[in-house]
């Protein structure tokens, strides 16, 4: 990072804001895995003053003379420059900042408490008529944030443009159409093969064992536990306090295999990114959001969700990696796994069958729940569906995508955490995540033959060297559509992603 001084001085003022949101994402992940439900108040009250210091040293007048004269001395260096960008990106989330009133800010964060409470209580009865007062709070004040940080076409573009910068209603659309036509006949086709064998997933899986395989798997990706943990939370997520020290998370489930498992590998995936990131950048802007207000090394939630994606679903999910390591699965679980073969057990964890719940879908319906949940979200932010009508929207879309009758609120409308917290827009990430991962993976094993064969074989530092030379090292130098013009040539395409489901979920070649 720059050392001469305009811009060693705005270095050092967004590393003291770097410094504040990782203290925040500590107080955060403590939260969420040691934290007794006794100190939520507190906490909360902690971490919004901290938020709001980080907001202040930003926009303070050291950091706007520190920023005025960094703009000097970058005028004379190429349009590419590393300290260009770090200007840039300094400037562009004061303007943004300074767009959005103080006390929206503080009404938005204030009500996020009040509405999780509610929505929790909303899901426990299964009555959303509890939560709905709340959600139209929510909808009101992203409705005014939207206006305030600007949009041109619809005012969704300005919620999905914290999570996924450059997307917008439209180009979503566009995107899920395509999708759309091609993930409904695999489905279909899927839904119509014989039932396969899935009784072993839900025997009893002690929670110890279920716990050091998770740890062997997470290493065996390449997850450094020098500089990692890995611990117990009811959601589980992946949070980074610099790349010296990443956290993930899981959850077991005594009665069912696949949850923890899974779920491991995919915040595994997390954390490789951030881990990768290049040390130069650490608490500089390249590894903080400072629009978003968050300390992450990622560029975008849909480029971090490719990573997970990428681990759990291409290498974890895959036909080679049980043929190579169920054994190692086995010798933890002995008995309970004593009948299975590992083409059984591959079969199982990639049965398709359309449900309620999009975190346990499978990766053919997965895409739905995103698609189903994007277009009330606009609809909602265009004030073209009122809050009061969003169960029948809700339960109409899962009739209409995935054959289903939706039993109660519980498991439709209410299942989600994310409006309670004023996550607007952050849905679409989810899928651009599963488009992006397959993209890199065709791209990389065709800039590389030798990458496809390491896979197969169990051998996975040559594709974490391929992900943290093309992504990883990065940090949020570049955004996710130049991340991926500079790996794979072109911008994001969702060509690869059905080929490999195709591959994947074609009847015939579950069985091969
Ligand atoms: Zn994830």
């Amino acid at each position: 990072m720059p050392n001469n001084s305009p811009l060693a001085a705005l270095q050092a003022r967004v590393a003291a804001v770097n410094d504040v949101l990782n203290a925040i994402s500590v107080l955060t992940w403590d939260s969420r895995t040691m934290m007794p439900a006794g100190g939520a108040q507190t906490r909360g009250l902690q971490i919004s003053t901290l938020t709001g210091l980080a907001l202040e040293l930003l926009l303070s007048p050291l950091t706007e003379a520190a920023l005025a004269a960094a703009e000097q001395a970058v005028q004379e260096l190429a349009p590419d420059a590393l300290e260009r960008s770090m200007v840039a990106q300094v400037q562009q989330a004061v303007a943004h900042h300074r767009r959005i009133p103080a006390s929206l800010t503080q009404e938005r964060a204030a009500l996020r408490t009040v509405a999780q409470a509610a929505w929790i209580e909303a899901r426990a009865r299964s009555d959303f008529t509890l939560f709905a007062p709340h959600l139209e709070k929510t909808v009101a004040l992203a409705r005014r944030y939207a206006d305030c940080a600007g949009w041109r076409e619809h005012p969704y573009d300005a919620m999905v443009a914290l999570y996924e910068p450059g997307e917008t209603a439209s180009s979503l659309k566009q995107l899920f159409a395509t999708l759309r036509q091609g993930l409904l006949p695999l489905l279909a086709a899927a839904q119509a093969q014989p039932p396969r064998r899935r009784d072993f997933l839900f025997r009893d899986f002690p929670e110890a064992e279920q716990r050091s395989f998770g740890l062997a798997l997470a290493e065996k990706l390449g997850f450094d536990l020098q500089r990692g943990r890995l611990d117990t939370t009811v959601h589980p997520f992946e949070v980074s306090f610099t790349r010296e020290d990443v956290r993930i998370t899981t959850r077991y489930r005594r009665d069912y295999l696949p949850a923890s498992m899974f779920g491991t590998a995919h915040e595994t995936g997390h954390a490789l990114y951030e881990q990768g990131v290049d040390p130069a950048y650490t608490r500089s802007v390249f590894a903080t959001d400072l629009i978003g207000l968050y300390a992450v090394g990622g560029t975008s939630f849909g480029a971090h969700e490719s990573q997970s994606r990428l681990w759990e679903n291409h290498v974890v999910r895959s036909r080679d990696f049980w043929r190579l390591h169920f054994t190692e699965l086995q010798s933890h679980f002995p008995e309970q796994l004593a009948d299975v073969t590992p083409d059984e057990f591959y079969a199982a964890v990639t049965h398709a069958e359309p449900g309620f719940i999009r975190v346990e879908a499978d990766e053919l319906s997965y895409d739905l729940h995103v698609m189903l949940r994007v277009d009330i979200e606009c609809a909602l932010m265009d004030g073209s569906l009122p809050v009061a009508d969003l169960p029948g929207a809700w339960n109409a879309a899962i009739q209409r995508d995935l054959g289903l009758t939706v039993p109660n609120d519980a498991q439709g409308v209410l299942q989600d955490v994310h409006w309670s917290t004023g996550y607007i827009g952050s849905f679409p990430s989810y899928t651009i995540g599963n488009v992006m991962a397959a993209q890199l993976m065709a791209a990389l094993q065709a800039q590389d033959s030798t990458l496809a064969p390491a896979i197969q074989s169990g051998h996975y530092a040559p594709l974490k060297a391929a992900l943290g030379q093309a992504i990883w090292q990065h940090g949020r130098r570049f955004g996710r559509e130049e991340l991926l013009a500079r790996s794979t040539g072109r911008g994001l395409d969702p060509a690869p992603y059905l080929a490999y489901l195709q591959t994947k979920y074609s009847p015939g070649t579950a069985h091969q």
